[in-house]
Formats: C-alpha cells, sequence, structure tokens
C-alpha cells in the first residue's frame, strides 16, 4: 500500500531489509486502518541477528568495557529516552491503542528503570568462599550468560522490552529483541534513538515478525542462551519446547486472572478506584487485570453500586484525547475474543450488571464497553480464563478462610489486590494469596526495584529489582591451590 512508512530491521547496527522482500501491516485500533508496513522476519534474518549478537559478545569494543562504562551506556540511554517520551508514546498509541497519557505517564517513567540498573551495574560480584579445605583459594564470578532473545506482547511494549533489556546489558550480555507482530514501531523508533548511545554493533538488535517465523527460529537457536518471554500460556508452551532446541535459560512472564479482595473495612472510595484502574486502566490489556473481585457480603450492596456508578461515567474514545478514560482495543481479534467471553458468561448464568457491547460500528474503531458480571461460582470459565479486556467478574465472600480459597481457586498466580485497613488480616493473606505480587491499599504500582513474576499458569522467573540481575548472569568458581605440596593420590576427590 503506497504512502506507508515502512520499517526495516535492525540487525548489527544497520538498518536490514527482510531476506524475503516482504513486509505486513500494523494497524491503528482506534481507526482500524493501517499505519505502517514491518519487516516479515524469516529464520534467514533472524540467523544473522543472532550471530550479530554472537560476535558483538566476544568482541573486546563491548566485551571489554567495565561495569562502571556499561553503567554509563544505560545512564545515556536513560538520558536520551526522558527527551524523546512524546515521540515514542505516540507511536506506542497508534500501534496498541492504549491511552497516549498513559503510554506518555508509563514511558516517563522509564528511564528510572535504566537509571536503576546503571547503578546496580557495578555492584554485582561475586563471593569468596570459607572454602573447608586447607591451602585452597575459592571465589565466584558472575559472568554474563551470552546471546539473550528477548520477547514482547503488544500491550506494553516499550516497558517490557526495557525490563530485559537493562539488566541483560548490565551483566555483559547482547541481545536479540523480537516486538509483537501488533506493536513493532516503538523498539524500531527507540533503535534510532539510542544509535546515539554508541553501543558497540551487534549488541542491541530488534528483529521482527510472526511468532512461528521469526519468534521461533529466534527461541530455538542455538546461540541464543537465555529467552526472556512475555505473552501467553500457548506461546509459552511453545517457547518452552524450543528451549529443548538450545536448553537455553528462560524466564516466563504470562498472564494471570488476579483477584481483588476487599474487606468491609476498607477505604470504600479508594477501593472503587483500585478495581477500576485494576481492571480498566488500560482497557483489561493488563497482564495483572484485576478481573476477579471478591467483595465481603456485608458491603457488597452499597460497594457495587459505588463501583458501577463510576463504571458508567468511564469515558470510552479517542485514545489521543487526553479526557479519554479508556481506549480501544489492540486487535479485531481481542475484540471477538471478549465478545465470545461476554456471551459465554451469560450461558454461564453470570449477571450482566453493566457494559456488554460493542461501541460503535466495524470501521469506527475497537471499542468495547467497560463490563461487569455478577457470579455465583469461581468455576465458571469466565472466572477462570484470562480475557484479557474491560470485562469483571464480581462474587461475594463471608470470611477470611472462604476468601483465600476463592482467590486461590485458578490455575494462575500472578497478582492480588487486598482492601482492609487490619495489618494483622492484611499480613495473613499475604501469606496465604497465590500470587508473585500482592499490592495492600493499592494496585498496578511499579518500580524498577521491585520485582515483577507469577507462579502456576503465570510462568517463573522473575523481572525487575536485582533479582532481575542474577537471572542474567551465572556465577563461575574458581579454584586456586595455594600450596606447593607435590599431589598424592590422583584416584582420590581432593
Ligand atoms: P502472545 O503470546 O500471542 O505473543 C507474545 C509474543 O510471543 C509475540 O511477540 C509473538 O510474536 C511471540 N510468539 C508467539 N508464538 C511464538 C513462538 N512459537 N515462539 C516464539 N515467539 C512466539 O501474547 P500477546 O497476545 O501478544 O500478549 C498478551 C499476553 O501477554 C497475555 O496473556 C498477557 O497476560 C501476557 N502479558 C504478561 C505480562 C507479564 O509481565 N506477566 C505482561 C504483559 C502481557
Amino acid at each position: 500500500m503506497a504512502n506507508l512508512k515502512q520499517y526495516n530491521m535492525y540487525i548489527n547496527g544497520e538498518w536490514s531489509p527482510p531476506s524475503n522482500g516482504k513486509y505486513f501491516e500494523s494497524y491503528n485500533p482506534a481507526t482500524e486502518e493501517p499505519w505502517c508496513q514491518v519487516a516479515d522476519g524469516q529464520s534467514e534474518d533472524i540467523d544473522r541477528a543472532v550471530n550479530a549478537a554472537y560476535q558483538a559478545f566476544q568482541n573486546p569494543e563491548w566485551a571489554g568495557l567495565t561495569s562502571t562504562q556499561r553503567g554509563h551506556l544505560l545512564r545515556k540511554v536513560g538520558d536520551l529516552l526522558s527527551d524523546n517520551v512524546e515521540e515514542l508514546a505516540r507511536y506506542e498509541t497508534r500501534d496498541n491503542g492504549k491511552l497516549f497519557r498513559e503510554m506518555k505517564g508509563q514511558l516517563s517513567y522509564m528511564p528510572q528503570f535504566f537509571y536503576y540498573y546503571a547503578g546496580l551495574a557495578d555492584k554485582i560480584h561475586g563471593d569468596t568462599l570459607p572454602i573447608d579445605k586447607q591451602d585452597m583459594f575459592v571465589f565466584t564470578n558472575r559472568e554474563p550468560l551470552g546471546v539473550v532473545a528477548a520477547i514482547t506482547p503488544w500491550n506494553s511494549p516499550l516497558y517490557l522490552t526495557f525490563l530485559k533489556l537493562a539488566p541483560a546489558l548490565i551483566a555483559g550480555n547482547t541481545i536479540v529483541i523480537k516486538p509483537s507482530e501488533y506493536t513493532s514501531a516503538s523498539i524500531l523508533e527507540f533503535m534510532r534513538i539510542i544509535e546515539k548511545a554508541g553501543f558497540p554493533p551487534g549488541v542491541i538488535n530488534v528483529v521482527t515478525g510472526f511468532g512461528l517465523t521469526a519468534g521461533s527460529p529466534l527461541t530455538s537457536h542455538r546461540l541464543v542462551s537465555r529467552t526472556a518471554f512475555t505473552g501467553g500460556v500457548e506461546s509459552a508452551r511453545k517457547i518452552v519446547r524450543n528451549s529443548a532446541e538450545n536448553l537455553s535459560a528462560l524466564s516466563l512472564e504470562l498472564g494471570g486472572k488476579s483477584p481483588n479482595i476487599i474487606f468491609d473495612d476498607a477505604n470504600l472510595h479508594n477501593a472503587v478506584k483500585g478495581v477500576i484502574a485494576g481492571i480498566f486502566g488500560a482497557t483489561g490489556q493488563s497482564c495483572v487485570a484485576g478481573s476477579r473481585l471478591f467483595v465481603h457480603q456485608d458491603i457488597y450492596d452499597s460497594f457495587v453500586e459505588k463501583l458501577v456508578a463510576r463504571v458508567k461515567e468511564i469515558k470510552v474514545g479517542d485514545p489521543m484525547n487526553e479526557e479519554s478514560e479508556m481506549g480501544p482495543v489492540a486487535t479485531a481479534a481481542q475484540l471477538e475474543t471478549i465478545e465470545s467471553y461476554v456471551s459465554l458468561a451469560t450461558e454461564e448464568g453470570a449477571r450482566l450488571i453493566t457494559g456488554g457491547k460493542r461501541l460503535g460500528n466495524s470501521g469506527t474503531g475497537w471499542y468495547y464497553e467497560p463490563t461487569i458480571f455478577e457470579h455465583i461460582n469461581t468455576s465458571d470459565r469466565v472466572m477462570q480464563e484470562e480475557i484479557f479486556g474491560p470485562v469483571l467478574s464480581i462474587i461475594s465472600f463471608e470470611s477470611e478462610e472462604e476468601v483465600i480459597q476463592k482467590a486461590n481457586d485458578s490455575n494462575y498466580g500472578l497478582a492480588a489486590g487486598i482492601w482492609t485497613k487490619d495489618l494483622g488480616r492484611a499480613h495473613r493473606l499475604v501469606k496465604k494469596i497465590q500470587a508473585g505480587i500482592v499490592w495492600v491499599n493499592t494496585y498496578r504500582s511499579i518500580s524498577p526495584m521491585a520485582p515483577i513474576g507469577g507462579s502456576k499458569l503465570s510462568g517463573y522467573g522473575r523481572e525487575g529489582g536485582i533479582e532481575a540481575v542474577y537471572e542474567y548472569t551465572q556465577s563461575k568458581t574458581v579454584w586456586i591451590n595455594t600450596s606447593e605440596e607435590s599431589m598424592e593420590d590422583p584416584f582420590k576427590i581432593r
């Protein structure tokens, strides 16, 4: 199609057209119009990118840098990012339909992630071991792994890339990034910006394309040492199978069906805001979406009334408009998924409290009403499966034990919200709720210092915080015999 912006891949410090000469279109969810063309990367392109990253890993221009020097480079990235937040946020909104003010807010916080990891760069070290053998001096070094493959979804393309990029680089790895086929533009625009930071060629590469034709050859490539994946469970299963080829280390940040629990002593004004942030923020397209709401029976009616009144006022509209509170969902397929779960909820006997319809018609954007269902059974599929849209399921509870059991009745274990003024109760729940992140009297808070990750079908491994750096390094154990005595029996373990 004429006049569409065309993106090539970024391999070995150069803009590379796809080997098959093919491009695919990326759509603006607010208009349903294609707005750019993205290189349809194939295994040949992926192979080139991984080889470039492998060469760069050994190149003294990168491998010879001190950790302090790598920290300086990351600080520059943070500065360059700060100067270009608005421009990058505009690309993200055009690709995924999330509110411009949300993407701008998220990206303006992102330099802090680079500064945090820049500061950590020269504070990651091994140990001297108090070894139980005379004459032996034993220590560990922490070393980079090699080439990291980073695979990201469409909901927060740059944020979820930076969570991988920053700790991978300070540890001395090199990286090949494959963004979602729906949102490839912002990371490619970001590469244009950070070319000024001065990384040697091949240290950061971006390949584009689809899961099976680009993601799969990347995650099974023999020179990849670690894959950091954020996305859905089905893709994760394929990636785990791919990792049987190269035996690469994996971190899997997957979906969720997170509980938000409101006790009768909670600050209800804040709890209403927290519930809305949890499920209608980002149009529900958030891994940590608080899509299951548990409300204590003594406040059930009044709380639901307050919540529904505010939800009915949510301004759904053009994501570029600063007044809008909810934009469209990211893809036509996502809209269909939401529609089918809404029909299923009704079939399962849930009661529709508000919403339940597409807004507008075909051709006017993929908008959907904020939707709330009341359920009786936590076993309903709509209460068990991730919808990834603005659909909230509510259920009441009577006691602490009951809500713990109901909240944990899920295949996922990513996040949870607890709203109460009772500190003892908050701590009891924190211990018993099966989730990698628990927010008490808040929801969707993030920080570079705080790890993110889950258990069960929400995946494994952690991103963020100091823990992430350990995931991008491995220890090397060094034994030095300080004795000059002649060695005895070679068949005896020393
Ligand atoms: P997805 O799994 O369809 O795609 C994610 C990425 O994986 C894309 O880049 C895709 O091309 C790639 N991919 C797909 N199949 C692949 C394969 N066989 N090999 C290698 N790569 C492959 O997910 P999505 O629809 O883009 O994103 C939504 C999902 O992401 C939701 O489940 C959501 O909960 C999850 N998510 C999790 C987090 C978190 O931090 N835990 C954050 C955001 C989103």
